[in-house]
């Protein structure tokens, strides 16, 4: 493999660039890099025709400078331990730069999920459950796994109900993954978490000035067309949110092919045209793009990978044309393309920022099953009643009689206060990079938020009273 896509390699890359702008130890920053453990395991599945198949899995923790370690787990082909430990690195990342009090995490199991039936991934998933519980690599306050691609609600049900059914009187055995369906202890807005945290984030910097300025653009997103590659859930909802406030999908992209028009694309008639026709290509209206990386290279403003890594590689990074690209998928980017849109002026939204709203809801579900109260439970109806009679009092001064019909229901339910949350932090962390890249003197947020992630991890260790 060329250096250009070992992933473990660019994250390091990415790491030591930061490190640079930091004055800590070289101890410390060792001890901040390096991947604190990795358990590669494999287990027999029988197949429903009755073969046995092996299936290669690993879970890897990254940092346990707090705990619990946190981080999705794939289900891909492309899954290898280089890979799970890079994930698991960029979790522990991210986790600092939206202040989310975990270590990273990341697993992984080498299957394509259209290979095998309902029955056999729930073998799987259980299977899996079971040997990080053996190895005491999952629980609430050890290790917290969450859905990443090819994973979803379906099999974070199983992996709860595999490990509550193991726990022995455990108190919160829920909170040993997050991502659940709302009927099994999840919580209100996570499926979407990822893809609205995307839209937070791509929203905040268009309404920048200062930054639309730097790239020729009117501030807004209103207009601005989007190309998505990858209409899974970070891909479909960031794109979904990108529509409704305004921007026009002009590109999008699976990966048996693209479809683009220049004069917009309705995502959930794309979505039912896929379901309907097995695949996107043929939509009416759109020409067709057979080569789905192609899509990429598409005339747009900004342009979203929401599927794997290393798509955006020195190959096609020239010919790239957005201005904006945000990283919903973890390292889309290669560090040779990150230098060549740099080049050429593109800005990049990077993916220990810009996907990290997925965690963000993730320690709320986390608290939820810690707490187990719902969010709002306690404040709503309060709430309501001070909003009315607020508003009658406002309306007995003015003379008018406002009856409590009128007046619409303004207490925050749970899923709110996740949007709120969610939203805050996505706000807060794009305006605390854009402070340290300033800072620094230098135009590039990944950098930016590597330094803001080291410089609060170091923080947690030094604490410790051991690291200088
Ligand atoms: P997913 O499995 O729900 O969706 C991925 C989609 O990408 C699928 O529809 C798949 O068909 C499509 N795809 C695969 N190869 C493609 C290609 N070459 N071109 C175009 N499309 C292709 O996965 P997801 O959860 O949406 O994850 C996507 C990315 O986002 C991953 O990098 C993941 O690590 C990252 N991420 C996910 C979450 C989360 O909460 N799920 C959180 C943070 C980051």
């Amino acid at each position: 493999m060329s250096t250009e896509f070992g992933f473990l390699a660019q994250v390091h890359k990415a790491f030591d660039q930061a490190a640079a702008y930091t004055d800590l130890d070289e101890g410390l920053l060792a001890q901040i890099k390096a991947c604190n453990s990795v358990y590669r395991l494999t287990f027999p599945l029988k197949r429903d025709d009755g073969t046995i198949q092996v299936i290669e899995a690993w879970r890897a923790e990254h940092s346990q400078h707090k705990l619990p370690t946190k981080g999705g787990i794939r289900f891909s082909m492309a899954v290898t331990e280089d890979e799970v430990m890079a994930l698991a690195a960029l979790m522990t990342y991210k986790c600092s730069v939206v202040d989310v009090p975990f270590g990273g995490a990341k697993g992984g199991i080498r299957i394509d999920r259209r290979d095998y039936s309902a029955g056999e991934l729930e073998r799987i998933t259980r299977r899996y459950t079971y040997e990080l519980i053996k190895k005491r690599f999952i629980g609430p306050g050890i290790d917290v796994p969450a859905p990443d691609y090819g994973t979803g609600p379906a099999e974070m049900a199983w992996i709860v109900d595999t490990y509550k059914s193991m726990s022995n009187g455990e108190q919160n055995p829920e909170a040993c993954v997050t991502g659940k369906p709302i009927e099994q202890e999840g919580i209100r807005g996570r499926l979407d978490a990822t893809g609205r945290g995307v839209y937070y984030g791509v929203r905040e910097a268009c309404d920048s000035a200062e930054e639309m300025a730097a790239l020729g653009l009117e501030p807004g997103l209103a207009g601005k067309r989007v190309v998505v590659q990858g209409l899974g859930n970070v891909g479909y909802h960031a794109a979904r949110h990108l529509a409704d406030g305004g921007a026009v999908l002009v590109g999008l992209a699976e990966y048996e092919g693209a479809i683009a028009n220049p004069d917009g694309l309705d995502l959930e008639a794309v979505v039912r045209h896929r379901k309907e026709s097995g695949s996107i290509l043929g939509f009416p209206g759109a020409t067709d793009l057979p080569a789905s990386i192609d899509a990429l290279e598409l005339d747009c403003e900004i342009l979203i990978p929401a599927a794997l890594e290393n798509q955006i590689t020195a190959t096609n990074a020239p010919r790239i044309r957005a201005r904006l690209i945000g990283e919903a998928a973890n390292g889309p980017t290669t560090a040779a393309a990150d230098a060549i849109l740099m080049q050429k002026g593109a800005r990049i939204l990077p993916d220990l920022y810009l996907n990290a709203g997925g965690v963000t809801v993730s320690y709320f579900e986390w608290l939820k099953n810690l707490s187990h109260v719902r969010f709002g439970r306690m404040e709503k109806r309060f709430d309501e009643a001070a909003h009315r009679s607020l508003l009658q009092e406002i309306g007995r001064a003015a003379g008018v009689e406002v009856s409590s019909l009128d007046i619409p229901d303004l207490g925050a339910d749970e899923e709110d206060l996740v949007h709120s949350g969610l939203e805050e932090t996505m706000v807060v962390a794009f305006h605390q990079i854009r402070d340290v890249e300033t800072g620094l003197g230098i135009r590039d947020l990944r950098t930016a938020s590597f330094v803001t992630a080291i410089k609060k991890i170091a923080v947690s260790y030094q604490e410790l009273g051991i690291f200088p």
